[in-house]
């Protein structure tokens, strides 16, 4: 029985029979700014080596004033067709297909230039758009089918049509965003006449052989939002003006609603695509938070779509079908729908990669060479530092010897794993498993604490044994109820009122566990639509529930406190950060900065938030109060002179995340010396953003607000439900 029968099948579209019906998701990766064209060759050439049926590129721009932000790259001129063919060629040369993706921002670009149906400034931008004249609005088709058209030159098989997340041809549709009272507003058919057009005209200038996918938006989740028979006359009118697949756009960026974040349950969106399918007779493509080969050829099978399109999972790994396809799934890396190094970085004005595979985007630097002398390696550690560190030893051919106390490989991962919303860290410790398991180089030594004598002979040794809980020093009355996070998180019992102590990411993922009773809304997609308030489109325009989320009452009474006299999560995941706040708002957690803790008692904290302390009275205090390094190996081995290589938690402590710990071990280049060439080159700052004067931006309305601008990416609109177009699913 051959593996994953429907997801490896071909599919034609159009004049183009692809290999397989997976879609690798549009991502914006910062590569196409370094202008290293070679770069972005060998990151897409590895993905077509890798098995993907399609590539859709990152969002180009049509023209300047569409743009994702000042300088984003595009296929503005002739110029630029000779670094886009470098790409095609690369895939091609791989036996895959690629598409590139048109994207013209609309009202969302960060640019003074921008442009929209109505001059209605987005609630995540700081730029009002200039609404469009008649000659406008032709110039955008204009520009977007010439954009098509060098993209045919430029070798491409076809393109894909940004029209949903909220981006420009998005918010010609709703009267959300369009208010025009001329023949591009007011009736449906006229908020729909410019995607239909573009589409009539993109095909026009493609040719009828190239393929054209359209990116619809099945659910909008703003206010005034698309009801579900104006996606199904879309829909069709975009299958008659030209298309030759519909893919699936879920929520505008300026939504509410997390869309693709790792709390949001798998395939939580597939009953719109599976809605949309019979109405149409081209294939329509499914997508959100679909990560498993298992879950696409699921939905394929119970013909939900005719394709699956899968982004950051393509991240994670660049053989995700190839490994499918040879029996080896659970060798697929992962993608847990953190955002840590991807959207955060992209947002961070850094070089998109990814948390499990930090040689993503930096296939021409990061080389895992077989080692030219085979050495014994002992790792002391099994967190994810340490065992990222044993199996590209292992891989580099080295003999490895991994050791933990514990009997249970994964470390703080066995705590993250207990947070509802979190789920998807398990499939992350099942695939170091296997990768460790399956390695004959590396000999697992689970339940011993290695000590200094035990590393005597190997000629390497790592040390990786984490971090301990920092105890923040409060005086404590004897008999008081005082716990750490990882006692928590193993199920202590702590009571109806709870204080916790540290607003990090740890104090925000207890606060959640504490607040949360019954099945994870992650494992019960009804659950999770109550909790945010989501509606199908069909019962309520846009997707929005009228009366709001519904969450589930908190289970228990929690204050999650800081000493820092700001918001408390300001410093979570930039992309992320928002909804770990929202929710916990939503849960009626009592969020406090600027506290100093003067003491606890068997009556609970004492707290001094100006003169006088005052009491909290709760039954258990948590703390959370960040982490140490765990050194008690690596000082012995000091002190008998043994020379030995820390990473992770045990090197530094501080913002200690996987991210770190598996991205310092990987290359190995502490210990194992494996090739890291040069260094990410910054995105290029545009002039124009640099010292820009940014209106605040709405606290309700934006996920996070930034005062300064860096540079374009950090002061984006940071609502990353989806920057699909930027990053999808
Ligand atoms: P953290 O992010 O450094 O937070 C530590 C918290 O403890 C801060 O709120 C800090 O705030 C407080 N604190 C520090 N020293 C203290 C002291 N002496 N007394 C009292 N309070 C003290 O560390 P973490 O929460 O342990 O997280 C560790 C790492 O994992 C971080 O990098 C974090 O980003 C990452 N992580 C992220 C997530 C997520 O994004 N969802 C989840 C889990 C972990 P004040 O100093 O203002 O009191
Ligand atoms: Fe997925 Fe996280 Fe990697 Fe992004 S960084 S691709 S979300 S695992």
């Amino acid at each position: 029985m051959p593996h994953f029968p429907l997801l490896l099948s071909p599919i034609t579209l159009g004049a183009v029979t692809l290999r397989n019906r997976s879609l690798m998701g549009s991502m914006h990766t910062g590569l196409e700014e370094t202008g290293d064209w070679g770069r972005v060759a060998a990151f897409y050439a590895a993905r077509a080596r890798g098995g993907a049926g399609l590539i859709v590129t990152g969002g180009m721009a049509p023209n300047r004033e569409g743009g994702v932000f000042p300088g984003a790259a595009g296929l503005f001129s002739d110029r630029d067709i000779a670094n886009h063919r470098r790409v095609t060629d690369a895939v091609h040369a791989e036996g895959g297909h690629i598409a590139m993706q048109i994207l013209h921002a609309g009202r969302y670009a960060y640019s003074r230039d921008c442009v929209g149906p109505s001059a209605m400034k987005s609630p995540i931008s700081p730029f009002p758009p200039r609404a469009l004249d008649e000659d406008g609005i032709e110039r955008q088709i204009a520009d977007i089918a010439t954009a098509a058209a060098r993209a045919i030159e430029a070798g491409y098989d076809g393109v894909e049509v940004m029209g949903s997340e909220g981006y420009f041809l998005n918010q010609f549709l709703v009267t959300h965003t369009n208010r025009r009272t001329d023949a591009w507003g007011g009736s449906q058919a006229n908020r729909m006449r410019l995607p239909v057009e573009v589409v009539r005209r993109v095909r026009v200038a493609m040719g009828p052989a190239a393929v054209l996918v359209y990116r619809i938006s099945l659910i909008d989740l703003v206010p005034d939002g698309s009801t579900w028979d104006e996606v199904v006359v879309l829909a069709r009118a975009i299958e008659a003006a030209g298309a030759s697949c519909l893919n699936t756009g879920i929520g505008w960026h300026e939504s509410r609603v997390p869309t693709i974040a790792t709390s949001v349950p798998r395939a939580a969106f597939v009953h719109l695509t599976a809605r949309l399918r019979p109405e149409v007779s081209i294939p329509v493509i499914t997508s959100n938070r679909i990560n498993r080969p298992e879950v696409a050829e699921r939905l394929l099978s119970e013909g939900a779509a005719d394709m699956v399109s899968m982004a950051r999972p393509w991240l994670a790994d660049a053989e995700f079908i190839a490994k499918a396809a040879a029996g080896r799934a659970p060798e697929i890396a992962p993608c847990i729908a953190c955002n840590q190094a991807c959207l955060d970085h992209t947002f961070s004005g850094k070089l998109t990669s990814c948390l499990v595979n930090p040689r993503a985007c930096h296939e021409t630097e990061l080389l895992y060479r077989p080692a030219a002398a085979v050495k014994r390696v002992a790792v002391v550690g099994a967190g994810p530092a340490g065992m990222m560190a044993a199996i590209v030893a292992g891989q580099r051919g080295h003999s490895v010897t991994l050791f933990d106390r514990a009997a249970e490989i994964g470390g703080q991962l066995n705590l993250a794993k207990q947070v509802p919303g979190k789920e998807e860290f398990h499939g992350l410790i099942d695939w170091f498993a296997t990768l460790l398991l399956r390695a004959p180089q590396i000999t697992l030594r689970l339940g011993h604490a290695a000590k200094a004598e035990d590393l005597a002979g190997f000629d390497v040794v790592v040390v990786a044994t984490g971090v301990t809980p920092r105890d923040p020093g409060i005086p404590t009355e004897a008999g008081a109820n005082v716990l750490s996070y990882a006692d928590v998180l193993k199920g202590a019992p702590v009571g109806r009122r709870v204080a916790v102590v540290g607003a990090g990411g740890i104090g925000f993922d207890v606060a959640a566990t504490l607040v949360h009773a019954g099945v994870s809304p992650t494992l019960d997609a009804g659950v999770w639509r109550a909790e945010w308030g989501v509606a199908a489109p069909w019962d309520a325009p846009g997707g929005l529930v009228p009366d709001g989320p519904k969450p589930h009452p908190p289970a228990r009474e929690v204050h999650l406190l800081q000493r820092k006299a700001e918001q408390p999560g300001r410093h979570l995941g930039k992309t992320t950060g928002w909804i770990h706040r929202a929710h916990l708002t939503m849960k009626r957690v009592r969020m406090l900065g600027g506290v100093r803790y003067d003491r606890i008692t068997t009556e609970g904290i004492w707290l001094n938030r100006g003169a006088r302390s005052e009491l909290l009275a709760v039954d258990a205090v948590v703390l959370c109060a960040g982490q140490e390094p765990e050194r008690t190996l690596s000082t012995e081995l000091e002190r008998r002179g043994i020379p030995h290589h820390r990473i992770g938690g045990a090197d530094v402590a501080a913002e200690l995340d996987a991210k770190r710990a598996i991205d310092q071990a990987a290359p190995g280049r502490k210990a194992l010396g494996a090739a890291r060439h040069g260094h990410p080159r910054p995105l290029r700052q545009p002039p124009e953003a640099a010292g820009a004067v940014i209106t605040p931006l709405s606290s309700a309305a934006c996920s996070s607000a930034v005062s300064t601008a860096p540079s374009a990416f950090a002061s984006m609109p940071l609502k990353p439900s989806s920057l699909r177009s930027v990053q999808t699913a």
